[in-house]
Order: structure tokens, then C-alpha cells, then sequence
């Protein structure tokens, strides 16, 4: 089974994509966690690759396609995402997109889902608002959150769109319990994939 996942800030993408990995017995892979490790090095130790990350990530920015791609196809070549993998966090870009199709190509593969977590950006919001508050986050305000939001929509509104005409996104109704989140990602998963 080799899938994607998709969803906003907020939506417990990260949870559900360990979820669907357990059930389904298939790593889950976030370029997200494989960067946030790599750039940890030691400063003593770093390479150049890891203080790049380091500067992007602090910045906010994404890191080049070619680093991204590169870090993907290595993670996939191990034994481990032989027989499916939930991606997590990528593809990001249209170049991306491309390079993971080749990818896949390359070993007579192909994907066979794309998760979309959909829920209300108003209730993302208050749900963000209310962590930041007992979690006593200061930087997480109203206007950072509703932007994160903002920037979600523009930077996979194309992304969705393509796997969407390729008959591959499936939407999913991402409030509720975790579990229940959960139960109706997997009911939609089967149901798709035993078409
Ligand atoms: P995330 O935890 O998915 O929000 O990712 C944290 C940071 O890692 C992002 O802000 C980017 O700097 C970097 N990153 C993660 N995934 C990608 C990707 N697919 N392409 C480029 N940069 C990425």
C-alpha cells in the first residue's frame, strides 16, 4: 500500500499518519522528522548539509527539491517501504510531485491513495488557540495560526488538484476523537482500494 497523506496545521496529521502506518504495517515516512533529525547534528559534527537545513528550517523556508527528492528516493530504497509507505510532508512542490512519480516508475509502482484531512478552518483555530493557551505558546497567536492556515491552502490547493483528477484523494472528515478519525480513514482507505 503506498499512500500519501495531506491535512492542515492542526488537523493531527501527524497522528493519523502514525495510525494508518500501524494499521497497514507500513512505515511512515515525514521529510518533516527526517529534517528536523538532520539538522540536530551536533554543531561541532555538522555537515553542510545539516547547517543548511538548520538555516531553511529556522527561516521558515522549504528545502530545495533536489536535497528533498534525493533524501526520499534513499529513504524508499530501504528494505523497509519495499511493500508500501505513508509519505508524510511530501511531496510539497510540482517538481515533487514529478520526482516521486519517477521514483515510483523506477520500480513498476504506483500510489495507491492520497488521505486529505479536511476540517473547518474555524474550528482549527479555536482548537490551535485553546493548545497555545495551555501550552503557554506565545508565538502561536490568532494571526500566526490563521496565516499557517493560509499558507496551507495556497501551497497544496495545486498538489490536491492533481491527485484529485488522477482519481486518487480521498477526503476525510478530520474532527472528532482521534480514533474516530481514525475508523473513517481506514473504512475510506478499504473501501477505495478494494475497487
Ligand atoms: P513539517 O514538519 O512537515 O512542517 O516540516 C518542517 C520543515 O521541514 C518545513 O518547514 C520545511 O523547511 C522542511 N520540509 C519538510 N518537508 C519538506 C518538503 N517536502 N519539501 C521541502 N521542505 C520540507
Amino acid at each position: 500500500m503506498r499512500l500519501l497523506i495531506m491535512g492542515p496545521p492542526g488537523a493531527g496529521k501527524g497522528t493519523q499518519a502514525k495510525g494508518i502506518a500501524e494499521h497497514y504495517g507500513i512505515p511512515a515516512i515525514s521529510t518533516g522528522d527526517i529534517f528536523r533529525a538532520i539538522s540536530k547534528a551536533d554543531a561541532a559534527t555538522a555537515s553542510d548539509l545539516a547547517l543548511q537545513v538548520k538555516d531553511i528550517m529556522l527561516s521558515g523556508g522549504y528545502v530545495s527539491d533536489e536535497i528533498t527528492n534525493q533524501i526520499v528516493a534513499e529513504r524508499l530504497a530501504e528494505a523497509d517501504a519495499a511493500n508500501g509507505f505513508l509519505l508524510d510532508g511530501y511531496p510539497r512542490t510540482a517538481g515533487q510531485v514529478d520526482a516521486l512519480d519517477q521514483m515510483l516508475a523506477a520500480n513498476n509502482t504506483t500510489l495507491d491513495a492520497v488521505v486529505s484531512l479536511e476540517a473547518d478552518q474555524e474550528e482549527l483555530v479555536a482548537r490551535l488557540l485553546k493548545r497555545a493557551e495551555i501550552e503557554g505558546r506565545a508565538d502561536d497567536n490568532e494571526e500566526t495560526i490563521r496565516k499557517r492556515q493560509e499558507i496551507y491552502v495556497e501551497q497544496t490547493a495545486d498538489l490536491l488538484k492533481v491527485y484529485s483528477d488522477r482519481g486518487l484523494l480521498i477526503g476525510v472528515d478530520g474532527l472528532g476523537e482521534i480514533d474516530e478519525v481514525g475508523q473513517r480513514i481506514f473504512a475510506a482507505l478499504d473501501a477505495k482500494l478494494q475497487r
